[in-house]
């Protein structure tokens, strides 16, 4: 008994511990010079990208924090590659008697992560279903036939399901995304993936897969051992039909074939040929990193992660006559919370055990590369890496009245968030549409990748003062007029209070993950578990 009010009372006390002194004023601050036109709209390789984050370290130093980049500094440098597949790529399919052209952009689309200026691939072609290796769930699109030099066809998404056991049910695992897809085939040695696109397994047009591949793609730059898939492509589903009409299949047949756990990979009997000639350019950008040191001799050599991408689009095509793609919300809100979490950290008269650091990542903008590059050149080792709280898009529309936090109900911090929720008086709302797959796009999730415990404290869905609703209205509005354009910017009239809250929130995790005796974790079995 008495062991166990000792052990109750001792978890009030480390939620109780201390309180942070969190100022929406500052936050406002921050977020107006991040967000002014002077900064030119932190675009990576750009000017004023490299004044964001000066503005960003100076910042973190003024607060106390530590140098936590390479040599002393407080940057990380980030080596990019931007890969621009030019128009005059090819595809063809041939059986033995008959050859297809396809055309680039109307019937295909591509790139090669070997980050060459000219890649030629030409191998046989295997339909591997959704190209899923999946044991918790019992399902293997490859059953072990050597796919090796080949190049796969397959369908992005998931076998549907209802079932929450199977594919976490209608809500998208990443399983189911088409990043996986390319990490998996790699690892099975294939030479190139032809994603089959069709509007229901993609869950987007076509016109989207070609706006967002027919332009600069980057990639983390290539070690001088690293692999690469010599193409990762899309092709239309008609393409796809008439291709696989070279080999006696049709699209609709296959995706059946595809949704039965016994599917074995067809061999197609054609070859595929793809030449990508490709525009190829080094880009120079940084992570901004500093630490606050822990107070305990051994645990400050691991960390709590606080995180907020700095890089929005920089200048581009104008719209009605202005040009700056300011990036108020998406993110000057995330890096100006992480600003003032370091600010309270460091004010602590008493430091937590464990050590925080802040990261500032670069080009998320471009698929979370910056966060992926310090996942696989991190400061701090996953394993020593208690969790990493993530910021990204906030909304200073007044005083929040909910949370949302998906992603850490499959940590082993659930109870923790579940009572700050509580202390704080915030109710926890839910992922509005877990098919949509939201939780792999933002950078928390190149943290879970490396296996740690991660995800955003993100924006409020509901605001005191105003009925149930106008927090999803006011939403649709800000993304259908503002999101990534150059009206994202600066109102003298926001109200900062939601981003104070979310803070508060992100500070009390932190603090809790940083002064337990047992690192969290992901839920056994799940599929970032380390
Ligand atoms: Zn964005």
């Amino acid at each position: 008994m008495f062991t166990r009010l000792f052990a109750a009372a001792l978890c009030a006390f480390s939620l109780a511990a201390q309180s942070p002194s969190i100022s929406p004023e500052r936050i406002r601050d921050h977020t107006r010079f991040l967000a002014s036109d002077l900064l030119e709209g932190r675009g990576v390789g750009q000017r004023g990208g490299d004044i964001a984050t000066e503005y960003i370290a100076t910042q973190l130093a003024l607060a106390g924090a530590k140098p936590a980049g390479d040599n002393g500094t407080y940057f990380q440098r980030v080596p990019l590659v931007g890969v621009e597949t030019q128009p005059s790529a090819t595809l063809s399919a041939a059986d033995s008697g008959k050859t297809l052209d396809f055309r680039w952009g109307d019937d295909f689309v591509g790139v090669s992560p070997m980050q060459r200026t000219d890649v030629s691939v030409e191998a046989p072609a295997v339909f591997v279903g959704h190209g899923i290796t999946a044991p918790e769930f019992h399902w293997d699109d490859f059953k072990g036939v050597d796919v090796s030099g080949k190049v796969l066809l397959l369908f992005t998404n998931e076998p549907p399901s209802t079932d929450p056991k199977f594919f976490d049910g209608s809500a998208l695992t990443y399983y189911g995304r088409w990043t996986y897809k390319y990490e998996e085939a790699l690892r099975h040695g294939a030479r190139g993936v032809l994603i089959i696109h069709t509007a229901p397994t993609a869950s987007y047009g076509w016109n989207v897969v070609r706006n967002s591949w027919a332009r600069e793609t980057p990639f983390v730059k290539l070690g001088p051992n690293e692999k690469a898939l010599a193409m990762q492509g899309w092709i239309t589903r008609e393409s796809g039909d008439k291709l696989l009409a070279l080999a006696n299949h049709s699209v609709d047949e296959l995706l059946a074939a595809s949704e039965k756990p016994d599917f074995k990979p067809i061999d197609l009997g054609i070859r595929v040929r793809v030449h990508l000639p490709s525009k190829v350019r080094d880009i120079e950008t940084r992570n901004v990193a500093a630490i606050i040191p822990g107070s305990d001799p051994n645990l400050k050599n691991e960390a709590v992660i606080f995180s907020a991408h700095w890089d929005h689009l920089g200048i581009g095509t104008p719209v009605n006559g202005d040009a700056i793609y300011n990036g108020a919300i998406d993110n000057a809100t995330g890096c100006a919370i992480l600003i003032e979490l370091a600010h309270a950290w460091a004010a602590l008269p008493q430091k937590p055990r464990r050590s925080a650091l802040f990261l500032s990542v670069t080009a998320e903008e471009g698929n979370l590369k910056g966060s992926e590059y310090y996942a696989t050149h991190p400061i701090i080792p996953p394993a020593k890496t208690a969790i990493d709280i993530n910021y990204d898009a906030l909304y200073p529309w007044g005083k929040a009245r909910d949370v949302v936090v998906t992603g850490a109900e499959r940590t082993t911090a659930w109870p923790t968030v579940q009572q700050i929720a509580k202390r704080l008086n915030l109710s926890i709302s839910p992922d509005d549409a877990p098919e949509a797959g939201h939780y792999f796009r933002s950078d928390h999730f190149s943290f879970a990748h490396a296996g740690i415990p991660a995800f955003s404290i993100g924006h409020a869905t509901e605001f005191a003062g105003h009925p149930a609703g106008w927090g999803k209205q006011a939403y649709e509005e800000y993304n259908s007029k503002h999101y990534h354009q150059p009206s994202d910017e600066f109102q003298a009239d926001w109200d900062f209070t939601a981003l104070q809250q979310a803070a508060e929130f992100g500070f009390l995790l932190g603090q809790d993950a940083a002064n337990q005796a047992k690192l969290p974790d992901w839920r056994p079995g799940d599929q970032f578990h380390r």
